[in-house]
């Protein structure tokens, strides 16, 4: 089939490579001319294991074009994937959105065409996408009629860090819409995938027993709501398990051991119980917030995702006052982050824990010295105005400080030197905010280690 994908942020260009990959002919549109010369020369624009091998691969069945006028007319399927940022009220910032839909309309065919919204938009936006392609074809040549336009909801459920995996490989495949024609050209779209009959990269293998994907079709709304509700569910469980890990210090119990004992009950479930400094990312900040705006709307109230936000939000704060109750004084010290971006794997810093950790610290007077492996010059690039030391190796960064925090759980700070870290630092002091590396060993190796949630060590 010929696709186009309106987009190539981590959404998009996730998307578009792995179509290309099982065998259609995508055209990926973007505004960002450095992306664009980036993927046209075949390397990332961002930092996503696999993407890049996965672009040499596809590479004869993907364009990279500014130009709405080569991808959309000859297109079958048109996904959108521009970013929803958030505004300050909670509500996205859909001006991507409505800007793509206009270059679709101005540029749409006569085939039948499916326009799908696969960025995270607000309840309504499939109609309102609908809407506005048909206005915006009017204006170039008349009415545009049914037999020409279905729209449907497509959400994306990809990690960043895992993204190429996750698409290959999803847990399931939600798509929503009003106009039986559409699912049917989705279904086919995807058939490789949900079907799982492509040859996988060698470097990126089929899970063990995978052999089908279930397809979930559902209305338009429901696919826009299923997005925040899955958002929020995941948003909530980690909170619940920070809002634990908070008493769990105070009894002297360990919240890594009540995890495990409430997560092995298959109705509860492991994943997503892990205590530590809370989520961060472009996702799940953004769509708490936009449920909850959404309901308001409807004059509800969403008690339970509002508690969610505030306790992953205090969480940051709670290092903070960890640091504080080890160093009685913050003003003056210097303190060293380990990893800047949100989680491990990928480069993105949107609602990053480590950058507002960063600017909580600044702002009581301390010199604040980080490390990421993938992250700093996108840090140094989008984040000018905070003052931070950067340094080239987690040891530089451990030089002289008072205190370090573990943020991000990169696989290589396990395996750091941490016996020289400890000797260049003023004070061994160890906050580790993901629970990620062995306590005892740290403690043997002379650091005064503090965990989330966790008993004093005997
Ligand atoms: P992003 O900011 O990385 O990428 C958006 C891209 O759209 C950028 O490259 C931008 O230049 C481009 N763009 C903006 N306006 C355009 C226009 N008019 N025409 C063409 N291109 C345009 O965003 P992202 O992280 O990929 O997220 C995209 C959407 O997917 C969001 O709604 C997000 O909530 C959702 N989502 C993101 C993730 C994730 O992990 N990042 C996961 C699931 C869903």
């Amino acid at each position: 089939m010929k696709v186009a994908v309106i987009g190539t942020g981590y959404v998009g260009i996730t998307t578009g490579v792995t179509l290309a990959y099982v065998g259609h002919h995508v055209t990926c549109v973007d505004v960002n001319p450095a992306k664009l010369a980036s993927l046209k020369a075949g390397k990332a624009p961002i930092y996503e294991p696999g993407l890049e091998e996965l672009l040499s691969l596809a590479a004869e069945r993907l364009a990279f074009t500014d130009s709405y006028a080569e991808a959309v007319p000859e297109a079958d399927v048109i996904f959108i994937a521009v970013g929803t940022p958030p505004l300050p009220d909670g509500n996205p910032d859909l001006q991507y959105l409505q800007a793509a839909a206009a270059g679709i309309g101005e540029h749409i065919g006569e085939g039948f065409t499916v326009v799908v919204n696969k960025s995270t938009v607000p309840i309504g936006s499939g109609n309102w996408v609908d809407a506005l392609i048909h206005e915006a074809f009017a204006t170039r040549q008349g009415k545009l009629f049914q037999e020409h336009l279905a729209v449907a909801s497509n959400p994306e459920f990809l990690r960043e860090g895992s993204a190429i995996h996750d698409s290959l490989y999803p847990d399931r495949m939600v798509v929503g819409a009003e106009d039986q024609r559409a699912l049917e050209v989705l279904y086919t779209l995807y058939r490789p995938i949900l079907e799982q009959t492509f040859t996988p990269p060698s470097f990126i293998p089929r899970p063990e027993g995978l052999q089908a994907v279930p397809f979930i079709a559902t209305d338009l709304t429901s696919a826009e709501l299923i997005k925040y509700s899955a958002n929020a569910f995941l948003a909530l469980k980690i909170s619940f398990i920070n809002e634990i890990a908070a008493l769990a210090e105070r009894v002297g119990a360990d919240v890594t051991q009540i995890a495990k004992g409430i997560g092995l009950d298959a109705r509860i479930g492991t994943r997503f119980l892990q205590a530590g400094i809370g989520w961060g990312g472009s996702c799940f900040g953004k769509d708490t917030a936009a449920l909850i705006a959404t309901a308001q709307d409807y004059g509800l109230s969403m008690p339970i995702v509002a508690a969610a936000r505030e306790v992953n939000y205090r969480q940051r704060e709670r290092i903070v006052e960890k640091l504080l109750a080890e160093l009685k004084i913050l003003k003056g010290r210097t303190i060293g982050l380990l990893g800047l971006a949100f989680k491990p794997n990928t480069d993105d810093l949107r609602d990053a824990p480590a950058l507002d950790i960063a600017h909580r610290l600044i702002e009581r007077g301390v010199r604040v010295r980080v490390h990421d492996p993938v992250a700093m010059e996108k840090a140094r690039r989008e984040h000018p105005h905070l003052a931070l030391h950067y340094c080239e190796t987690p040891e530089e960064v451990a030089e002289e400080a008072d205190a370090l925090v573990l943020v991000t759980e990169w696989a290589m700070y396990r395996e750091l030197p941490w016996e020289e870290m400890a000797r260049r630092m003023r004070r061994a002091v160890l906050v580790d905010g993901r629970n990620f590396l062995d306590r005892a060993q740290m403690a043997a190796l002379g650091f005064r280690y503090v965990g989330i949630g966790l008993n004093p060590l005997e």
